[in-house]
């Protein structure tokens, strides 16, 4: 079960007067959105929350016309493409007018990119004929259904098309699989001065729900990460005590320990070995990527091969203000010239990558846990990357990696464990 209530998003799409908005309003049935035969009507997606019958809940976006000029229209397409990285399935109206159809297999050819499901509704309002125009014959195998959107009495086969083409190959993950009820896991949360008063991140609330929901028992700890890196000595053998204290106030011991990332360094040297130990930021991205850590291992491998002149992309799917040690900007860059001393780093910030121009110029991607995207957007990321041979990996896999070998496989081990050999450990 996902920790969260999960929906599909259906991306209602096509040109301007296609019939897109009707087609909405059929399906919520309700004027949500102004249908009208002025071009354009549409003027921003419009988002409907509803429930069919048999597909659970879903978000419908009735999107702008995709063939409308100018630079507003340039604006209005960049936003469809947008929601269309949100999406499960496209659904693409085409009316009953119209010879041209670039646009549409723009579209289409975007949303194939984008490992979307795509159905196509020809809405023959109008006594349009109820065919596949011959210049989209290259699309003839995609489910496609013929309705008039104008009739009520066409709802029925709308929902039922809408639910044939709308399965997942994948479904959403547990976030933490290993979790068995009656054990101790231990959060390792260091608080630096970017950490929100008043809060725990969203990684980190949601693996105290997900263990507390399954009868098991997370206990929270904050690890003083300037005393355990101290170059005082004693403050540092105090620190370390503190930590081997807390352990062994456990019976029966902690089945395993999830850690911020910037803290796996100290966390891996001092816990025992047969403590099973993650990052929140390796558990966020297997879940949010639904179960393609391995590719991400893969990923991390290429770290060691970078040189001088290598173009890296350091993602972060949050716009937090960045203060003191920050990870994405500081902390990593850091590692990575000494990695490999003259290579050359962008970033990238917020939810919306936007499309970033040339992503071949990347010898490998960065990316944080991602918890802050959704799984449809990260899922379109990921296959963009893989159609353009971009190697990617994430923060908690660079940081253990960094350590050497043994640590990365012991931050994995706890979710492809059985996988391990691929990577040669
Ligand atoms: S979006 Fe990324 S950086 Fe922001 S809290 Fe989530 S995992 Fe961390």
């Amino acid at each position: 079960m996902p920790s969260y209530l999960e929906r599909r998003n259906i991306l209602i799409a096509g040109k301007m007067n296609a019939g897109k908005s009707t087609l909405f309003n059929l399906l919520t049935q309700a004027e949500n959105s102004i249908v009208d035969a002025t071009p354009g009507t549409t003027a921003d997606t419009k988002i409907a929350v509803m429930e069919i019958h048999g597909l659970g809940p879903v978000k419908l976006f009735d999107s702008a016309g995709i063939d409308e000029t100018g630079e507003l229209g340039e604006k209005k397409r960049a936003k469809v493409y947008a929601n269309l990285k949100s999406a499960d399935l496209l659904l693409l109206v085409i009316g009953s007018k119209g010879t041209v159809f670039t646009w549409e297999i723009e579209l289409l050819e975007k949303a194939v990119l984008w490992g979307k499901k795509v159905a196509i509704c020809l809405n023959c309002f109008n006594g349009a004929p109820g065919r596949l125009p011959v210049e989209l014959n290259k699309w003839a195998a995609m489910p496609c259904l013929a309705i008039d959107a104008t009739q009520s009495a066409d709802r029925g086969k709308l929902l039922e098309f809408i639910k044939e083409n709308c399965e997942r190959e994948v479904e959403s993950l547990p976030l933490l699989p290993f979790v068995t009820a009656g054990e101790h896991y231990i959060l390792v949360i260091p608080m630096d001065d970017e950490t929100p008063e008043g809060r725990l991140l969203r990684p980190q609330t949601l693996a105290l729900e997900f263990i507390t929901r399954r009868f098991a028992w997370p206990t929270c700890y904050r690890l003083d990460l300037k005393k355990a890196r101290s170059a005082d000595e004693k403050l540092k053998a105090a620190e370390k005590q503190r930590w081997l204290d807390f352990l062994a106030s456990f019976t029966p011991k902690p089945a395993a320990i999830i850690t911020d990332s910037q803290a796996i360094d100290v966390v891996d040297s001092w816990t025992p070995a047969e403590i099973e130990l993650t990052t929140f930021s390796i558990m966020m991205i297997e879940q949010q990527s639904r179960g393609r850590l391995a590719r991400f291992v893969a990923g991390q491998k290429q770290i060691s091969a970078l040189k001088a002149g290598d173009k890296v992309l350091i993602y972060e799917a949050c716009n937090h203000s960045r203060i003191g040690e920050d990870i994405g900007t500081v902390q990593i860059p850091a590692i990575l010239q000494k990695i490999a001393p003259g290579v050359v780093i962008d970033h990238a910030f917020g939810r919306a990558l936007g499309e970033i121009e040339n992503l071949k110029q990347y010898k490998v991607v960065i990316h944080c846990g991602g918890c802050m995207l959704s799984q449809q957007v990260l899922a379109a990321r990921l296959k963009e990357l893989d159609e353009k041979g971009v190697f990617y990996t994430n923060y908690g896999l660079f940081l253990a990696g960094r350590l050497g070998e043994a640590a990365l496989k012991r931050v994995v081990r706890p979710f492809i464990g059985s996988l391990l050999f691929l990577f040669g450990f």
